[in-house]
C-alpha cells in the first residue's frame, strides 16, 4: 500500500547495471528527433500577454544622453552582483538596463504560483552579508528572492541611473574615444567607458511547435508570463502550499479562484512545472498534466529559518564561507578523497555530492584507476535513481500512474528536481497525468490537446516547456555588438564562442560578458559564479581606471590558449547517451562548436580560485591595457564626469 511517506525507500536488490543501461538508452533513442532544437519556437503573438509585461505599465520617459562609467544589459543577479562590487570599489556611476520593469532577471519573469528556489537561499540567494539580511526559508519562494533583488538594487544604489522596459539595440565600439555608444528601443543614446553583458540563459521563453497550437481557441499563456487576471490570485500564490487533508492543511496565499470551474492543461514536466502542478492541483476544477519525460524528484525539507538561531552565525564573510563549503560538498574535486567535510548547506545538492565522495572512499587506494572510478560513479548514480523510482511508488497511489512517473535515466541527464507536494498531487482525483510516451503532445484542435488520438478538451493550456538555451549567445542577445575595426561578436564566435575566462574576448575592448560557456556557472548555484565574476569585473575595471588606461582587452594568445582548456574537457557521456533536453542540445550531435561552450573542465571551485588568483595578482595575466592614444569623450557624452578613480 503506497503511504505519502516522502522517506525515499533505498532498495537492498542487487542492481542489474546492464538491464538499466538498455531501459535508459532505449529511453533516450525513443525520444531524440531529426528537428532538435528547432522544435521549439518563440513566444507567439497569441499567447496572453504575448512576450509583453505583464507585471508593470510601460512609462513614458525621456531619452537619456549621457555618460557612464559602466553600463550593464541584464538586471539580473549577474547585472546586480556586478553593481555592488563596483559600488564597493568607489564606481558609482553604474547603469542597468533591462527590458523588465525592475530588477530580478529571471525572478521578476517568472512568478508563476508554487514559484521557490531549489538551491538553499542562504548560498542561493547573494550578497546577503552585505545587506544584513537573513531569509525567512531554507528555499525561499520567488517574491522574497525578487525582493531581494530590489534590496540589492536599492542597498546599492542601482536604482538611480537605472533604464527598465528598455531594449539595448547595439553597441558599438568607439574607438578613438575608447567607450562603448549604447542604443535603446526608448531612444536613448550614451555612452559608458566599460559594459557588461548579461544575457542569463532563462529569458526567451520558448513552446514545442505542436500542430494546430494556432487553432486552439481557448486561453494559453507560458509559465514566465503568469496570467493572474485569468486565473485568480497572485504572486502570494507562490506561498500556496500544503496537500489540504488533515495532516497538511492548505496554508497561505491567494487560490487562484477563478480555476474551480475551469479545465486546464499544463504542457512540460520540467522543474517549472514540478512546484506549478501542486498549487494548480488544488485550485483547478480539472487539471491535465501532459508528460514527455518525467522529471526525477527527491525530497525538499523546506522549513523556516530561525533568525534567532542563525543570526547570530552570521558573522563578517559568512556568506563567503558558506559559498566555499557548499561547492566543496555538492562538487566534489577530481584527486584523493579526504575526510568526510563538515556540511553547512545540507541539501539536495551537497546529498549528492556526500554521496559520490562516499562512495570513492569506500574504494581502497589502489583501486583508484579511472575506470574503478566510472564503476562506482556509475554504481551510485544507479541506486540514487532506483530510490528515485522507488519513492514514486511510495507515494502515488494508482500503480500505473506511478509507473508513468518514474523517470528512466541517469542522475544528471534532467534538472534534478525536489519537492514534497508534487507527485503527492496524482493522488488527487482531479488531476490526470497524461503521459505521452516520449512523443510529446501531438496536436491541438480547437477546444482540445491531442495525445495518441485521444482528445482531451480544455479552457486553458499553460505552457511549462522552457526556455530557449540553444541558439546561439549572440542570437539570444539580441542586439548586435561591434568592437575594434567594426568586428561584430557574431562574426568573432561564427565558429564557436571564444573568451577567456568565460568573460573576456579578444576584438571587444572593456567588455564583459557575464554567460554559461567556457566559465564556471554549471554549477548548482548560478548567482555564486556571478559574484565570482562580478569580483573580477570590479578588479579589471578599478585597475584600469586608477592606472590611468582607457582599455583592457583580452590578447589572442591568452584566449585561443583559454579554449585549448576548454576543448581539452572530456565530452560528457550525458553529451551522447542521455536522454535529450537543453542539458545536452536536445541530443544533437557533439560539435566543435558545442564543445566550445563546454564549463572550465576542473570545476567551479578551481575556475574560482583560478580567477581570483588572477585578479588578486594584479597582473591580469592576458589582458593588455592601452592608455587612449588621442581623443576624448565625444560631444555628446556629458554629465557624468570623470570616472571615478582615475589617476
Ligand atoms: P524545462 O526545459 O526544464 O522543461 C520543459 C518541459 O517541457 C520538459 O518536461 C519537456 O519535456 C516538456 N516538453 C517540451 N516539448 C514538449 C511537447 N511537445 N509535449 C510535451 N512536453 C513537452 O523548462 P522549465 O521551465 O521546467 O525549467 C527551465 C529552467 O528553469 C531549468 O534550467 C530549471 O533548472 C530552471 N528552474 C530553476 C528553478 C530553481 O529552483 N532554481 C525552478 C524552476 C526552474 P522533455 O523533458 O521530454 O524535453
Amino acid at each position: 500500500m503506497p503511504t505519502d511517506s516522502n522517506a525515499p525507500t533505498a532498495p537492498e536488490a542487487e542492481i542489474d547495471a546492464d538491464a538499466l543501461r538498455r531501459r535508459y538508452r532505449a529511453e533516450r533513442d525513443k525520444r531524440v528527433r531529426p528537428d532538435g532544437m528547432s522544435q521549439y519556437m518563440r513566444l507567439p503573438d497569441r499567447f496572453a500577454g504575448g512576450d509583453g509585461d505583464p507585471y508593470l505599465p510601460v512609462r513614458d520617459r525621456e531619452p537619456v544622453t549621457d555618460h557612464v562609467t559602466y553600463a550593464f544589459v541584464g538586471g539580473g543577479f549577474a547585472g546586480l552582483t556586478a553593481g555592488a562590487r563596483l559600488a564597493e570599489a568607489g564606481v558609482e556611476d553604474v547603469r542597468i538596463i533591462d527590458h523588465a520593469g525592475d530588477f530580478g532577471g529571471v525572478w521578476y519573469w517568472n512568478r508563476y504560483p508554487g514559484i521557490m528556489c531549489d538551491s538553499t537561499s542562504l548560498v542561493y540567494m547573494p550578497l546577503l552579508d552585505e545587506t544584513g539580511y537573513i531569509p525567512t526559508e531554507k528555499y525561499a519562494h520567488g517574491p522574497e528572492i525578487l525582493e531581494h533583488a530590489r534590496r540589492i538594487g536599492r542597498h546599492y544604489n542601482l536604482y538611480d541611473k537605472a533604464l527598465f522596459h528598455t531594449r539595448v539595440t547595439a553597441l558599438d565600439w568607439d574607438e578613438n574615444a575608447s567607450v562603448w555608444t549604447v542604443t535603446t528601443d526608448r531612444g536613448d543614446r550614451f555612452t559608458a567607458q566599460f559594459v557588461g553583458v548579461g544575457p542569463g540563459a532563462l529569458n526567451h521563453p520558448k513552446v514545442p511547435r505542436i500542430p494546430g497550437i494556432d487553432t486552439f481557441a481557448g486561453h494559453m499563456f507560458h509559465t514566465s508570463r503568469w496570467d493572474y487576471a485569468y486565473t485568480g490570485g497572485d504572486d502570494s500564490s507562490a506561498y500556496r502550499s500544503g496537500s489540504g487533508d488533515e495532516a497538511s492543511p492548505v496554508t497561505a496565499g491567494a487560490p487562484l479562484d477563478k480555476l474551480g470551474d475551469k479545465r486546464v492543461a499544463v504542457i512540460g514536466t520540467g522543474a517549472t512545472s514540478v512546484q506549478l502542478v501542486p498549487s494548480l492541483a488544488k485550485d483547478t476544477g480539472e487539471l491535465f498534466v501532459f508528460q514527455r519525460t518525467p522529471s526525477g524528484i527527491d525530497v525538499r525539507g523546506n522549513g523556516p529559518i530561525d533568525p534567532e538561531e542563525f543570526g547570530p552565525t552570521a558573522t563578517p564573510g559568512w556568506q563567503k564561507r558558506w559559498h566555499e563549503n557548499f561547492l566543496k560538498v555538492s562538487v566534489p574535486e577530481p584527486g584523493p578523497v579526504g575526510p568526510e567535510l563538515e556540511d553547512l548547506v545540507d541539501d539536495g545538492w551537497t546529498e549528492i555530492g556526500k554521496r559520490v565522495r562516499a562512495t570513492l572512499r569506500g574504494l581502497p587506494a589502489d583501486e583508484l584507476t579511472p575506470e574503478r572510478v566510472q564503476h562506482a560513479m556509475d554504481d551510485a548514480d544507479f541506486r540514487k535513481m532506483e530510490r528515485i523510482r522507488a519513492r514514486v511508488d511510495a507515494v502515488v497511489e494508482d500503480p500505473e500512474t506511478a509507473a508513468k512517473l518514474k523517470p528512466w535515466y541517469r542522475e544528471f541527464c534532467k534538472r534534478p528536481c525536489f519537492h514534497d507536494e508534487y507527485l503527492q498531487s496524482f493522488n488527487r482525483p482531479n488531476v490526470h497525468l497524461v503521459d505521452t510516451d516520449g512523443k510529446g503532445v501531438e496536436r491541438f484542435t480547437e477546444r482540445a490537446v491531442v495525445v495518441d488520438g485521444t482528445e482531451y478538451e480544455v479552457d486553458c493550456v499553460i505552457f511549462a516547456s522552457g526556455f530557449d538555451y540553444g541558439s546561439p549567445l549572440v542570437d539570444r542577445m539580441g542586439y548586435p555588438v561591434t568592437g575594434r575595426g567594426g568586428l561584430t561578436l557574431s562574426e568573432a564566435w561564427a565558429d564557436g564562442v571564444r573568451t577567456l575566462h568565460g568573460m573576456f574576448v579578444h576584438g571587444f575592448p572593456n567588455m564583459f560578458v557575464l554567460q554559461f560557456p567556457q566559465g564556471a556557472f554549471f554549477g548548482p548555484n548560478i548567482p555564486q559564479g556571478w559574484d565570482e565574476a562580478a569580483r573580477s569585473v570590479s578588479a579589471v575595471v578599478s585597475a584600469t581606471l586608477t592606472r590611468g588606461h582607457a582599455e583592457a582587452e583580452v590578447t589572442e594568445e591568452a584566449q585561443n590558449a583559454w579554449c585549448d582548456v576548454i576543448l581539452g574537457g572530456h565530452p560528457h557521456v550525458y553529451d551522447t547517451e542521455c536522454t535529450p533536453g537543453y542539458y545536452n542540445n536536445e541530443g544533437e550531435p557533439l560539435t566543435h562548436k558545442i564543445r566550445l561552450e563546454g564549463p572550465y573542465p576542473s570545476g567551479p571551485a578551481a575556475h574560482f580560485r583560478l580567477v581570483e588568483q588572477w585578479w588578486k595578482s594584479g597582473e591580469f595575466e592576458g589582458l593588455a591595457f592601452r592608455t587612449r592614444s588621442e581623443g576624448t569623450r565625444p560631444e555628446s557624452a556629458g554629465s557624468a564626469g570623470a570616472p571615478t578613480g582615475t589617476a
